[in-house]
């Protein structure tokens, strides 16, 4: 039986709680907010987004992504669900694999992960954030403001700095390199994207079905269709957050990002065409705007039409083919600069973190440093939108837990 330390009560630290404790261990949590699990009670709108029924290796991403095979092979989506049904916790099946709590609720998710850490004995020190972890021969020493505790075994499980105002501060990161870990420069991932292109605002608020394609100097380098939802500072929705790891990293090198809309991606441009040459045969009197209002949200027409710079047209039934090219044109291919992404501030995750390649992927214990564990977004592993990253932070918690010896 060991004393074990796990810095942070997040998604990775509370099911590795539950899991040292399991094995008989000795199990204090320090957390650095009065409440645990601030971060799971955010995700998916409140819902908890814990898993994916196509957990794969290929959703995967860091310098090494394959060190999270053996994690995601102990704790796979059955395993998972098995998991949360032992807890008392029921699923249910959303769109794309994603699975939730039965209940809507992302609380239930940490209301039964506190209860059975609780009932296992687990003790959780709270509102105590740990500065400094030092290594006083075979033990650490943490430390908080209040106090100064040693163990036999310490997991770092403080996830990255994605979204600070949840408790996400970085201090992993420090604590790795000050026990002599490497860490690879995190950016953040699964992010909405700023952009001062003209007039955009107008379309603020619309959402839709929409193809993305991302490119990077100039070159074309992802595609995804899914939601788009036109803001006040630029663009989100599921299908720039999938493509923003990419974004996130060209802006780090220094390249240039912009993205080509196709925002009636069940249209061809053929259809489109004839859609609207015919339209224009019915228009009657319509002004320019209610005309494409017939078609698109008010508010998108607005852009549409400053975007073409087809203000000064009065009625649609003015409209020729060269107008109506433009028009195909803007809503099926358009093209918005990117200047940035909304940063840590407002990421879902962070890639890049602790350098994988020196732990042992089989436990997770530093190459370096006996005893010494890391678990969930602290380290360089971040997974697509869709529940692949909580499912990572279970996993990679459910492998160290069961791991200390
Ligand atoms: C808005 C939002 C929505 C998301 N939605 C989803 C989703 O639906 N599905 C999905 O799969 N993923 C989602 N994610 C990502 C997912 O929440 C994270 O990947 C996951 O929570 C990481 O777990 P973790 O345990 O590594 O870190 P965290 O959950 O961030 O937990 C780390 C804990 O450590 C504490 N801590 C940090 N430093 C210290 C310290 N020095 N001392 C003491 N305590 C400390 C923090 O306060 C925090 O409680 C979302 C993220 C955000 C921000």
């Amino acid at each position: 039986m060991s004393r074990v330390a796990i810095i942070g009560a997040g998604a990775s630290g509370l099911v590795c709680a539950i899991e040292a404790a399991r094995k008989a261990h000795t199990v204090t949590v320090f957390e650095k907010n009065s409440k645990v699990g601030r971060k799971i009670l955010a995700t998916g709108n409140g819902k908890c987004n814990i898993s994916n029924e196509k957990i794969n290796i290929t959703r995967y991403h860091g310098e090494t992504p394959s060190f999270a095979k053996e994690a995601l092979r102990r704790f796979d989506t059955l395993t998972c669900k098995a998991y949360f049904r032992a807890l008392g916790l029921e699923m249910r099946e959303g769109e794309e694999g994603r699975l939730y709590p039965m209940s809507h609720q992302a609380s239930s998710v940490v209301d039964m992960l506190l209860h059975e850490a609780r009932s296992l004995g687990v003790k959780f020190s709270l509102e105590s954030e740990v500065f400094e972890i030092k290594k006083n021969g075979a033990e650490f020493v943490v430390h908080t403001k209040e106090q100064k505790q040693t163990f036999d075994a310490c997991v770092i499980a403080t996830g990255s700095v994605a979204m600070p105002t949840l408790g996400s501060s970085g201090s992993g990161y420090a604590f790795a390199k000050a026990l002599g870990h490497s860490v690879i420069e995190p950016y953040p991932s699964l992010v909405q994207f700023i952009s001062d292109e003209p007039h955009l605002k107008e379309a603020s608020g619309v959402k839709m079905d929409a193809i993305v394609e991302l490119y990077i100097a100039n070159q074309k380098r992802a595609s995804v269709q899914g939601d788009l939802l036109f803001t006040a500072y630029g663009v989100s929705g599921s299908a720039i957050l999938d493509v923003s790891r990419m974004a996130s990293k060209a802006f780090v090198e220094g390249e240039t990002v912009h993205v080509v809309l196709d925002l009636l991606p069940n249209l061809s441009r053929e259809a489109l065409t004839s859609l609207l040459q015919k339209r224009v045969s019915v228009a009657k009197d319509k002004s320019l705007s209610l005309w494409l209002e017939g078609m698109i949200p008010k508010k998108l027409a607005h852009f549409i039409i400053q975007n073409t710079k087809l203000g000064h047209i009065k009625e649609a039934s003015m409209l020729g083919a060269k107008e109506l090219k433009k028009i195909v044109f803007a809503l099926k291919a358009l093209r918005i600069g990117i200047d940035a992404t909304k940063g840590f501030e407002s990421a879902e995750v962070c890639a890049g973190g602790v350098d994988v390649r020196e732990l042992d992927a089989k436990n997770m214990m530093s190459q370096k440093m006996k005893n010494l564990y890391f678990c969930g977004e602290v380290l360089d592993i971040d997974g697509d939108c869709g529940g692949f990253n909580l499912h990572f932070a279970w996993a990679s918690g459910y492998l160290v837990g069961q791991s200390i010896s």
